[in-house]
């Protein structure tokens, strides 16, 4: 009998599209060079967006979403991977393109694979996942543009979030002081268990735009978009930088030049989808330092593969708190 395994798939319809739980074999998967047995993937912003619908990340259909999956190989003929490797996948358009971590069984291209950082389980690297290692990711771009704990306090928004809520936890170990923006007052606890300094309401970011605010920030990592990060722009210190890799509030920025021209902030923006391997590497090396694996429990929650759905909707609306790893087979 042939082998079947169990995975999410997303399927377009007369009105929209569906989301099913289906029994699939190695001969439905896609295209490539390295068979993986998934033990988990994670819910990212992107994963709620395509299961919701509420995004246009889906670029083939039917799909099985999940950006990122940890697990071991099963087969392969890549010369880098064999049988029983322990390897971590996130972006490269899988979950949005190609099939993605909510199966059991996922086929890849091998070059986007990286080894499963030694001292992590699967489901460490996925809480990690690409939320997380985007914000290690925004972490390096600030430290690239020389922002330093002593030039000040360092802004997080969508604190409460995967992406900042886990740079609160990074930029903390490094000893910045760290301000976290939040809508949910009621995560204070949280975030200054994860090392934050203090809290701010994030309406206090959501105002009209001033080309020119106060000056407050030696560093910026943004998650939101749209006015809450102009808003962040107008209030960095002269020569301080931003990176900015988000848009859960929206994707337009109403700016102007003004921060710029007249106190030399710059805007760094992190992608990463195609982050190349080695900056891959070296940012999971960062991560197996900078990040204290008890705050990292702290930030994750654990479900199931039926869940996802669930968790799906709650992130996209702003509910869940820090990451959420699947346990794809539990
Ligand atoms: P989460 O949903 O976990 O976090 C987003 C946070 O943003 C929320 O928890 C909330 O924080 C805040 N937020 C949500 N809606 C709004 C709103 N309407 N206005 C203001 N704040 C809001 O998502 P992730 O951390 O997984 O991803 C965050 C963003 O980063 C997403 O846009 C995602 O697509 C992007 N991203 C980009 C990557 C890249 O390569 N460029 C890679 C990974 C993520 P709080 O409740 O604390 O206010």
């Amino acid at each position: 009998m042939t082998d079947t395994f169990r995975a999410i798939l997303v399927s377009k319809t007369d009105d929209g599209q569906k989301v099913e739980f289906v029994r699939l074999t190695e001969a439905d998967l896609m295209e490539g060079n390295v068979t993986i047995d998934v033990a988990h993937s994670s819910v990212n912003y992107k994963d709620g967006l395509a299961i919701t619908g509420k995004g246009p990340i889906i670029r083939r259909w039917p799909l099985i979403p999940g950006i990122d999956l940890a697990g071991t190989v099963r087969t392969s003929s890549h010369p880098q991977w064999k049988p029983g490797d322990k390897v971590v996948l996130g972006g490269w358009g899988v979950g949005e393109g190609h099939y993605g971590g909510f199966s059991e069984v996922a086929r890849v291209n091998g070059d986007w694979l990286v080894p499963l950082p030694a001292g992590f389980s699967t489901a460490d690297a996925m809480a990690v996942g690409v939320a997380g290692y985007t914000a290690m990711l925004c972490v390096m771009a600030l430290e690239e543009q020389g922002v330093q704990p002593a030039q000040g306090e360092v802004l997080v928004t969508g604190a409460a979030g995967g992406v900042g809520s886990t740079a609160v936890a990074i930029l903390s170990k490094l000893g910045f002081t760290v301000v976290a923006a939040t809508g949910r007052p009621e995560e204070e606890a949280f975030l200054k268990g994860l090392g934050a300094a203090s809290i701010i309401d994030r309406k206090e970011l959501q105002g009209p735009v001033k080309p020119l605010a106060k000056a407050r920030w030696a560093g910026v990592v943004d998650t939101v978009g749209s006015v809450m990060l102009a808003n962040a722009i107008s209030q960095v210190l002269p020569e301080g930088t931003v990176a900015a890799t988000g848009l859960a509030g929206g994707m337009d920025l109403p700016t102007t030049v003004a921060p710029f021209i007249l106190r030399g902030v710059k805007l760094v923006g992190v992608n990463s989808v195609t982050t190349p391997q080695p900056r891959r590497i070296a940012c999971w090396q960062r991560i197996a330092r900078d990040l204290d694996r008890s705050k990292l429990e702290a930030l994750t929650t654990h479900v199931k593969l039926d869940d996802v759905p669930r968790v799906a909707a709650d992130i996209v609306a702003g509910k869940t708190r820090g990451r959420v790893v699947v346990d794809v087979r539990g």
